[in-house]
């Protein structure tokens, strides 16, 4: 095997995501020495309306580890979101548990930010600023002063410094999703949370921003836990990629990708990759071997 990318169960179908969670954690654990941060652990989880109930994801396992750039793909569908919304506690499972530093999920928390695709999560009638601040200053996290010492930090860590008393409806696409990043990273949370958040963007800015989150991350060492149903920005951003079948989610496999980025998009190693992803998500039903 080749050393472009550990593909993890390329022979097939998975049936059982836990094998694959299991080497997943040996690797990780052998490389960081420590027990995973955020646990998925077998999550199903439902939404019911009166007339009948949606599986939106079935057993789902994965481990996330501190500064893990972690990546949920697969198709419009399949439960991204959902898996998203209930490790930030809006949504409990009905079967298997979240946990985080070993403590299940049970409810939203300052430890988990969400950041999401709509450009209109920013309060128009705040200032950038007012934005940034107000988390921390809600969830008593900061006093006043350290708040706005705090929001101009992460504003300066995203280039906003200059924009700090605007309006929202003042800035770009681009610029509020900076704004939502640096709100978000301001309150230091355990995980980052992204749901989509550049897929809304012109094809330049969405590549712009994931160079920006990079280079922040390497500033920053956060957490990250990213959603996309992109192959090419799952490549990119996340040093683990899980791949979820279509609805219901399910784990198919897990990859390693962390020797992918921007720089090497173009690339044939690259692209075979994807290729073979593409191939694991959407043509494996077919029984075509890999
Ligand atoms: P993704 O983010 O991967 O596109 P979602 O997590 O949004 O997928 O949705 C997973 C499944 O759950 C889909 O079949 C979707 O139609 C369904 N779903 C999402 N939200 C709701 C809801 N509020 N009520 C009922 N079904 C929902
Ligand atoms: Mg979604």
């Amino acid at each position: 095997m080749n050393s472009t990318a550990i593909l993890r169960g390329t022979s097939g179908f998975i049936p059982e995501a836990p094998a694959l969670r299991e080497s997943g954690k040996r690797d990780a654990d052998i490389l960081l020495g420590s027990a995973p941060l955020l646990q998925v652990d077998d999550v199903s989880l439902e939404y019911r309306t009166p007339e009948r109930v949606v599986r939106a994801t079935h057993r789902v396992s994965f481990d996330v580890h501190q500064a893990d750039r972690f990546v949920l793909l697969g198709p419009s569908g399949c439960g991204k979101s959902t898996l998203l919304k209930a490790v930030a506690g809006f949504i409990p499972p009905v079967g298997g548990e979240i946990r985080l530093d070993g403590k299940a999920v049970t409810a939203p928390g300052p430890d988990r930010i969400v950041v999401f695709q709509e450009f209109d999560q920013l309060s128009p009638w705040k200032t950038v600023r007012q934005n940034v601040m107000f988390p921390l200053l809600a969830s008593r996290t900061l006093g006043r002063k350290e708040a706005e010492e705090r929001a101009l930090h992460y504003l300066a860590k995203v280039g906003l410094s200059k924009f700090a008393d605007v309006h929202p409806h003042q800035l770009s696409g681009g610029m509020k999703q900076r704004v939502a990043i640096a709100r978000a990273l301001a309150m230091q949370p355990r995980v980052l949370l992204m749901d989509e958040p550049f897929a809304a963007l012109d094809a330049l800015t969405r590549r712009k921003m994931q160079e920006e989150l990079l280079q922040l991350w390497d500033e920053v060492r956060f957490t990250l836990l990213f959603v996309t149903h992109s192959i090419e920005e799952a490549l990119v951003v996340g040093n683990r990629i899980a791949l979820l079948s279509p609805h219901p989610g399910r784990m198919r496999a897990e990859i390693n990708s962390h020797e992918f980025s921007l720089a090497s998009a173009g690339s044939t190693e690259f692209q075979n990759t994807a290729q073979r992803i593409h191939h694991m998500l959407f043509e494996e039903e077919a029984g075509v071997p890999s």
